[in-house]
Formats: C-alpha cells, sequence, structure tokens
C-alpha cells in the first residue's frame, strides 16, 4: 500500500504521504528547522523559482514538514492541495486576499466568528471590497442577494457560537450558478463529520487550533481546495500579502494531533449529545443549541449533513447573562477559557468573550444572545463531565428558587 489512497480515513490521518523509507526509516516525519533551502548551483535556483523545476526555496513558502501536513489535510478533506498558515484568522485572511479584489462582493452568513467577522467587517471593507449579510439558513435568501459584483460567497457550518447549519449543497448550486466561488469555515465539524468540498464548496479553511491540533498547545490555521486556487493563495495571500506562515514545529504538532482526530470526534461526540440532553432536560436551562437534539430546528439537515453532531454546544439559562455568569464561576473541573475542541471542557460568554468585537446592536441583528454560553465538550469521563455541569446548574437554580419562593 504504497499511496494509502483507498484506505479508510483514520488510517489515511496516520500513514498519507509519508514514506519512512524515504526518510532514514524514521517512524515519526521529521521537523525540517530551517528557514532556507541551498541550491546545487545558481541556475537550479533560478529555475526553482521560474517554477521548472520543484523544490524547496524558502520556509515563507514551503517547507517538508509543511508540505506533508498540507498533503495529509488535502487528502483527508477530499481535496487537490492545501496551504498551512500560521492561524484560522490568516488562513482566512490569505484566502479572502487572493478571492477578492475592490469592487468585488462577499456575501457571508449572518453568524460568524468574533474575528471573522470584524476582518470583514473591518478588514476588508477599508479596501473598497462590499461585504452583506445574508441569513443562509434558506439558501433561498443568497439566491435572492446574489449580485454580478459577488465573487465569493462565506459561512461556518455549524457557526461559531449559536450553532446554526447551512447546507452546503444546496447554497453551492446556487453560487456557482452565479460565478462565485464557495469558502466554508469547517473548524467545528472537521472532515470526519462534514467534508464541505464534496459537497460542492470550493475551498475549506480551518484553526487548526481547534480539533486538528487537538491538544490546546498551538495556534494553526489551514486552508484546503483546488490545486490551482491553493497555488494562488500559497503565492498571493500567504507569501505576499500575509505573511502568516505556519512555523514548522506546529505542522509536526499538527501532524501529531491527525493521527487520533478521528477517535477524538468519536469521543467529543458521544459525549457531546450525552451533555446536550442533560442541559435540556435541567430546569434552569431553557435552550440547548446543538444538531444532534430533536429539538434542534435543523435537525434534519444536521442528519443529511454530518456524520455525527460534534463537541460544540450553546445553551441558556434562566436569569440570561448573570445567571450564566454565575453557573461558569460555579464549575470546578470544566475550565473557563475560549477555544475550543481541546481535550479539557472548555466554557465561556461569546457576548463578553469571543463575539465582543460585535456591537451590542449587531449581536442582535446576528443571532447572538447575550445570555448565550459556549461549551466545548472534552475527552474527559462524560460522567465527570455531567456531575460539573449538573452541579453548577442546580447551585444556582437553587438559590433562585428560594428566592422565588
Ligand atoms: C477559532 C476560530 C477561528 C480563528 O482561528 P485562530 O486559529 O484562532 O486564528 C476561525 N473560525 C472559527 C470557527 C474559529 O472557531
Amino acid at each position: 500500500m504504497a499511496d494509502h489512497a483507498a484506505a479508510a480515513f483514520a488510517t489515511r490521518a496516520i500513514h498519507s504521504g509519508y514514506d519512512p523509507a524515504a526518510n532514514e526509516g524514521a517512524l515519526t516525519p521529521p521537523l525540517h528547522l530551517t528557514s532556507t533551502f541551498a541550491f546545487e548551483t545558481a541556475a537550479q535556483g533560478g529555475e526553482m523559482f521560474a517554477g521548472e523545476r520543484p523544490g524547496f526555496i524558502y520556509s515563507r513558502l514551503s517547507n517538508p514538514t509543511l508540505d506533508l501536513l498540507e498533503r495529509r489535510l488535502a487528502d483527508l478533506e477530499g481535496g487537490e492541495a492545501a496551504v498551512a498558515t500560521a492561524s484560522g484568522m490568516g488562513a482566512i485572511a490569505a484566502v479572502m486576499w487572493t478571492l477578492l479584489a475592490a469592487g468585488d462582493e462577499v456575501i457571508v452568513d449572518k453568524t460568524l466568528y468574533g474575528c471573522t467577522f470584524a476582518f470583514l467587517r473591518h478588514g476588508l471593507t477599508k479596501f473598497g471590497v462590499t461585504v452583506t449579510h445574508v441569513d443562509m439558513t434558506d439558501p433561498e435568501n443568497l439566491a435572492a442577494a446574489m449580485t454580478p459584483a459577488t465573487r465569493v460567497v462565506y459561512f461556518e457550518t455549524p457557526a461559531n457560537p449559536n450553532m446554526r447549519l447551512v447546507d452546503i449543497a444546496a447554497v453551492s448550486a446556487i453560487s456557482h450558478a452565479h460565478g462565485a466561488k464557495v469558502v466554508v469555515d469547517n473548524t467545528y465539524a472537521t472532515p470526519v463529520l462534514t467534508r464541505p468540498l464534496e459537497l460542492g464548496a470550493d475551498v475549506v479553511v480551518h484553526s487548526a487550533t481547534k480539533y486538528l491540533g487537538g491538544h490546546g498547545d498551538l495556534i494553526a490555521g489551514m486552508a484546503v481546495g483546488g490545486a490551482e486556487d491553493m497555488a494562488q493563495v500559497r503565492i498571493t495571500g500567504l507569501k505576499d500579502m500575509t505573511g502568516a506562515v505556519m512555523a514548522p514545529f506546529n505542522a509536526m504538532l499538527v501532524l501529531r494531533g491527525l493521527k487520533t482526530l478521528e477517535l477524538r470526534m468519536a469521543r467529543h461526540c458521544e459525549s457531546g449529545l450525552v451533555v446536550a440532553r442533560a442541559l435540556e432536560d435541567h430546569p434552569l436551562v431553557t435552550r440547548v443549541h446543538y444538531p444532534g437534539l430533536d429539538s434542534f430546528p435543523q435537525h434534519a439537515l444536521a442528519r443529511r449533513q454530518m456524520a455525527a453532531f460534534g463537541g460544540m454546544i450553546a445553551f441558556e439559562v434562566a436569569g440570561g447573562m448573570a445567571a450564566g455568569m454565575a453557573v461558569m464561576d460555579a464549575l470546578t473541573m470544566v475550565r473557563r477559557a475560549v477555544s475550543l475542541g481541546d481535550a479539557e471542557t472548555l466554557i465561556q460568554h461569546p457576548a463578553s468573550m469571543t463575539h465582543s468585537t460585535y456591537t451590542p446592536e449587531e449581536r442582535q441583528v446576528h443571532g447572538i444572545s447575550d445570555g448565550l454560553i459556549r461549551l466545548s465538550v472534552g475527552l474527559e469521563a462524560p460522567a465527570d463531565i455531567l456531575d460539573d455541569l449538573m452541579g453548577a446548574l442546580d447551585s444556582v437554580a437553587g438559590p433562585r428558587q428560594r428566592l422565588a419562593g
């Protein structure tokens, strides 16, 4: 099995693109800590710069450790090529700088991760790009909004933080009919649960800081797509416009994370469903947003588009923001921290933390309620996660009920 193209996901996540025999027999891929690469002759260097000869030139362009990670994730996402970046925001910026120019329009879903929202709203608009928000939970809204200037359609599914889903196949068909490219942030789902490129999207972006790395010890990003698009993203958006290249050491850590991605996602999904159901049954909890629940408005789409429902949950408690903060402060094992997809269960408050880049009015328009709490269900024993959460909810519900009575 020299190339592992026919193997299952978990196998490819461990073996794809790497041959120990070509690396002194090293089982684990070597870490290439080098900024630059020596040419054998001056003429050879010129040929590499001209694109007439393959090979490595300078690590802002490519590096063997990054190259292996790029080929492996491209394989797992079902794309032709990938580009590794310093952060998820680096990937998003490099892709958008490459695909858009002044005068173009990008249509984005209503709900986006806070820094993506800020990058579009306060960043790209400064350079003559029109940014239009559309509620893509109904693809007909997108069809009505497309204009001749629309070059890119961008969304997250599930969206950070409120878990809204977008029908990737339907939105891709509408976008392509109007000549626009579809970029999907697949950070929440990972290629284990959803492969947007196979459903029609053109580019996938990731915060590899989250599930792909999986251990909360790095910041990294990835873009995946067609060979032509990715070559442009590398040369333009990455090399010249952002310079947001991933460090080789981080690439090695992400490669290590990918080896267990499928196993970890299985556990995140299993515990996510258990926790979502328990939250839904707690009297203090007024609303749970989790695609695996029957009560989730887009549950049918979730079943169609996702292999399972992930480890991310959003919920609201009676008493709004103050009660939510009290629940967070009553936790003893769950960590109060932003980020997600780690082994540790993490909890945070989007309105005052990850989505404070929105004004209060914007949060209201964009569907991020002030009482929303975001939970990243980790890899601890599900019973221990439940104990901590239910204990915290009980401790806040108790005094409230006494006050009411
Ligand atoms: C965290 C996150 C990002 C940004 O990624 P960084 O690695 O922190 O730059 C982008 N999109 C989503 C959905 C995220 O959760």
